[in-house]
């Protein structure tokens, strides 16, 4: 009897792999276990289990696997079945999905390993240099890593040494699977058995009176252990002793201690204090017990509630009903950097219960976390992370929650699978008969759609927590402002009174411009010539502090230039600004105060936003200037005034969205004015103060902008009333990605007709060198998802035949806004 078993491999690959397997792995092996197995010459991979059968490949021989490399599943049924929705409505593979679930710790792959060749002796006068280091380090070493050879011969690029190396038979290669989790073990102590009675324990005292440090540390280790019943570590009792480790080693070389290793988390968080949940007022209430009837009837619900209505508070209700009834909880955030704030709230609320899946966070950490969430551990209740939470594998999942569930990052733009976490969260809840709940304060025009047409159920909160008002928001119309002489450097003299009036009551102000960087284009004020990216087609950005020019798009940079590269003049200008340039006048204007400034250059690094939002916390900043960082649910207590800089290059976008996302971004970052009892006030500056969406900012206007918006996507036909699935070409060579997307379009067309838009180049057609080329698929409603998909995939193998357009990359987004 034959045993096979097919697999997913971790590379873009549309399908998954027949491999054999021996009876006794058959009686082992489950799906969702790892196994070690050879794909293409010699490359090895961890491969995941689907299905354990009986049928042979017809088409190739099946090879057998490697090992099996768990002893149980790592992924779950459920999961499996997640991936698979993802890749066909994301129209990706499995193995692409595969990559961004797991973390990479379950990604093994293969390294090379170098040995000595013992077959041979070698004549060490005939070797190079660098090849006579790695043989000699051969001598002392059994194998070596390429890592290692590379410091060995200090360079990078070590495989024409190895390869010479080969040839000269000194060494032989071996592939070596490993994984990259480790348990992380502490260290603990305790005193040997013999000494536990009292009498032993007299005579070993008095025998240590001439080793005054190892009896500290023993009085040390007695008084510790009085004080609780948890093991004792090294290195806490190194600390209480004030000695070192050498001491305790001598102790347990002398068999008076003995060390013992225990597995443990890496992440755990100390509570401190536990909170109760706050009391909800009336209004909080009502819209609690709206959700919980909605439930009733339907899996999603929009929570739509202006910005501080106290959202928040209603989630934490929610998830305490969840965990009650033993159930799991996740909680999506857009970006999770940014939402120290919260997490903090939440962990004063549920404290160990609470785990934070986070991208910054080790490989072992996350191991953990997933392992924490598999085995329903106590600990691992409360999931909060990003998008790519949706891929721990629960096992009970009560509640979804996916708060600002508008914000654009909620979808993965590159590489695939280029899913979408919100709309992934609701199919993951119907799996699971979870709920979902979305919140925000500014929803997207789909999801309120869908709310309006009952497909979600639709609960309001109107008033700011405590009857705060709204902010107050007035529009600067910098047209005149300019006209009239008004202006200083970028600000009007509204925004600058603002800004004193708001300093004198020590109060702190927020200002916000979407551009990093001092300005975003150079130019030559005698020839007209800007230096542009020799990589991409965009000006680049000139950045005062560094004084280099940069490109935003793939990071080139050179020095700032002295000439214009065309005409060699002197005298170069800058255009445009950003919130460098922002931060510089706001120094020379206010010298008296400290700037602060957010944004992409000042946050690197894994604790970078937490730091610049501490200092504005602790009020050590009295001005930040940020980019739409700024706009992700922050809630600082002592900001009165938010100002935006410049509304018109938001709402220029090229976009069909640009609207919308222009009114969520500025409604958000208003959001951030007056949170407490003082009514906030917000100041916009435009030159265009009449435009429709700038005026339904200014009176919150949700109802009005959504009615507008709306009516454009019917009449345009774009989502909701049309699906959209993006074809993007890439090349380096303009001329073949051309007319490869060009022929493209053309086959497309024929299926689908007028729906078929472009193909066109976009704003920006070169970026890292490689040209884009796009075209847009419209899907009516009543046109089958499925069947058009299957007919794009047609077109695409067909495509894919044709030699001359060999090399072109094609990128398929579906949902692509
Ligand atoms: P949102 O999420 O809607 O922006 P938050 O939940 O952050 O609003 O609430 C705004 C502020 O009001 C927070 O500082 C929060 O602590 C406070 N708050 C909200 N609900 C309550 C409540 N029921 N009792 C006391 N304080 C509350
Ligand atoms: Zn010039
Ligand atoms: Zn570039």
């Amino acid at each position: 009897m034959s045993y096979f078993i097919d697999v997913i491999l971790p590379i873009p690959l549309d399908k998954e792999f027949t491999y054999s397997i021996n009876s006794s792995e058959a009686a082992f092996v489950k799906p969702g276990m790892r196994v070690a197995v050879q794909f293409g010459k010699s490359k090895i991979y961890a491969a995941l289990v689907t299905v354990v059968h009986q049928t042979p490949p017809i088409v190739y021989e099946a090879k057998e696997i490697e090992h099996i490399l768990d002893e149980s599943p790592i992924v779950t049924k459920d999961q499996l079945k997640l991936w698979s929705w993802i890749s066909s409505y994301y129209m990706c593979t499995k193995g692409e999905v595969m990559r961004a679930a797991l973390p990479s710790a379950f990604l093994l792959e293969s390294e090379t390993i170098v040995l000595k060749n013992e077959n041979n002796t070698v004549d060490e006068l005939l070797l190079k240099d660098d090849e006579f280091l790695v043989f000699e380090a051969l001598q002392y070493q059994s194998l070596l890593r390429i890592q290692e050879i590379m410091n060995i011969v200090s360079k990078k690029n070590v495989l024409p040494v190895i390869k010479r190396l080969l040839e000269k038979e000194v060494i032989t290669v071996q592939e070596e699977i490993y994984e990259q989790y480790k348990p992380k073990i502490v260290r603990y102590i305790k005193l040997d058995q013999e000494y536990k009675e009292e009498e032993a324990l007299k005579l070993l005292l008095d025998s240590l009176t001439r080793a005054p440090k190892q009896r500290e540390v023993l009085m040390q280790l007695f008084t510790l252990e009085a004080q609780t019943s948890k093991p004792i570590k090294v290195t806490e009792l190194v600390k209480k002793s004030n000695s070192s480790s050498a001491v305790i080693k001598t102790l347990i070389d002398k068999n008076i201690l003995e060390e013992y290793h225990v597995q443990t988390d890496r992440v755990h968080y100390e509570a401190d204090t536990q909170y109760e949940s706050k009391k909800l007022n009336e209004y909080q209430d009502i819209a609690f017990k709206e959700i919980k009837e909605s439930f009733n009837t339907k899996d999603v619900c929009l929570l739509h509630g202006v910005t501080s209505s106290g959202k928040t508070e209603i989630y934490v209700k929610l998830i305490e009903e969840t965990i009650k009834q033993g159930r799991q909880v996740l909680y999506l955030l857009p970006e999770i950097g940014l939402t120290t704030q919260l997490i903090s709230r939440l962990q004063q609320y549920f404290g160990e219960k609470l785990t934070v899946y986070h991208s910054k966070y080790s490989v072992n950490e996350r191991v953990e976390a997933w392992n924490n969430v598999k085995g329903a551990k106590s600990k691992a209740q409360i999931v909060i992370g990003a998008r790519s939470a949706i891929f721990l594998p629960f096992t009970n999942l009560g509640l979804i929650i996916v708060d600002e569930e508008h914000e654009s990052t909620f979808k993965q733009y590159d590489p695939a699978p280029r899913y979408h976490a919100r709309d992934t969260a609701i199919v993951l809840g119907h799996m699971f008969k979870a709920k979902v709940l979305l919140g925000s304060a500014t929803p997207s025009l789909e999801t309120y759609y869908n709310a309006i047409k009952n497909k979600f159920g639709l609960v309001k909160l109107t008033r700011r927590f405590g009857n705060v008002l709204m902010p107050d928001i007035n529009l600067v119309d910098v047209k005149t402002k300019y006209k009239k002489k008004q202006m200083t450097g970028h600000f009007s003299d509204t925004l600058l009174e603002g800004i004193q009036d708001a300093l004198r009551e020590k109060e702190q102000v927020i200002l916000f411009q979407n551009r990093r960087g001092y300005s975003p284009v150079v130019e030559c004020n005698t020839c007209g010539h800007s230096p542009q990216c020799p990589n991409c087609d965009v000006s680049l950005t000139y950045h005062n502090h560094r004084n280099q020019l940069r490109c935003h798009y793939c990071g080139y940079n050179m020095a700032m230039l002295l000439q214009c590269m065309a005409c060699n003049s002197t005298e170069l200008q800058t255009k445009g600004f950003g919130t460098e340039q922002i931060e510089q006048e706001l120094k020379e204007l206010f010298p008296d105060y400290k700037i602060g400034r957010m944004d992409q250059d000042t946050t690197r690094g894994k604790y970078g936003y937490e730091k610049i939002i501490n200092s504005f916390e602790q009020g050590e900043i009295d001005i930040l200037v940020g980019t739409q960082m700024l706009s992700k649910g922050l809630d600082f207590r002592n900001v009165t005034l938010v100002g935006i800089m410049n509304a018109d290059n938001l709402l220029n976008f090229p976009d069909f969205r640009a609207h919308e996302r222009s009114f969520q971004l500025m409604q958000q970052v208003a959001g951030r004015a007056g949170r407490t009892k003082k009514r906030g006030k917000v100041l916009i500056q435009t030159y265009n103060p009449y435009h429709q969406i700038l005026q339904q900012v200014s009176i919150n206007d949700f109802q009005g902008m959504y009615k507008d918006q709306i009516e454009e996507r019917h009449q345009y036909k774009y989502p909701p009333f049309f699906r959209i699935i993006k074809i993007t070409g890439k090349h380096k060579d303009y001329n073949k990605v051309n007319s490869a997307i060009d022929w493209l379009a053309r086959s497309l067309r024929n299926s689908f007709h007028e729906n078929v838009l472009g193909p066109e180049f976009p704003p920006i057609s070169r970026i890292r060198n490689q040209y884009h080329k796009n075209i847009l698929i419209k899907i009516p409603q009543k046109q089958s998802l499925s069947k058009t998909k299957d007919i794009i995939k047609k077109i695409h193998t067909s495509f894919a035949t044709i030699k001359e357009f060999s090399g072109v990359r094609i990128i398929i987004n579906v949902d692509n806004y």
